[in-house]
């Protein structure tokens, strides 16, 4: 009985979308009447992202490895397995488990929009404030102080540094 039993499923990018609890909160043991064999139905406590509790009941023929599950919203358990469930702290445990998910997606996301631009934040060379542009002649980044918007003949967008902005002037006194 412990945390390790519960587990994360994650989807293929890597975003978690279910939380199981391994261990079975209640183990029904019984038997077919007419045909004799012995079954087993084991419940297990799921949390899914998108559908929220759901308890995943497998049931096997007594000493097969396979069988079949399905799953059903607590609701819907008879009163023996709500109180099995209720006794065995798989909800405790499964509560923790998402909680702890929540409070890591939600620490990602604050990174995430606090810093949009992240590793690719450049500084202006001359005032070393944000920079979004780059000078097309010596390729340093400059920020919207420190660029010079200029155009070409064909009306072309041009962003210089103030400094290779004169040389190009001096260059082409046209
Ligand atoms: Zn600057
Ligand atoms: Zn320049």
């Amino acid at each position: 009985m412990n945390a390790s039993s519960v587990r994360v499923v994650h989807g293929k990018d890597g975003i978690p979308i279910m939380v199981r609890d391994e261990m079975p909160f209640f183990v029904d043991r019984w038997r077919d009447v007419e045909t004799g064999n012995e079954y087993v139905n084991e419940y297990r406590l799921i949390f899914s992202f998108r559908e929220g509790l759901l308890v995943e009941i497998t049931q096997r023929l007594e000493g097969s490895t396979g069988g079949f599950s399905w799953e059903v919203t607590p609701n819907r358990l008879d009163l023996e397995s709500l109180m099995r469930l209720m006794g065995s702290g798989s909800l405790e445990r499964i509560r923790a488990k998402v909680k702890e998910i929540m409070r890591q997606l939600t620490e990602n996301l604050d990174s995430l929009f606090f810093d949009p631009i992240g590793d690719r934040r450049r500084s202006c060379y001359v005032c070393e404030s944000d920079a979004f542009y780059e000078c097309i002649r010596c390729n340093k980044d400059v920020c919207d102080q420190h660029a010079v918007f200029a155009e070409t003949e064909y009306m072309e967008p041009l962003t210089y540094c103030h400094e290779c902005f004169w040389k190009a002037v001096e260059d082409d006194p046209a």
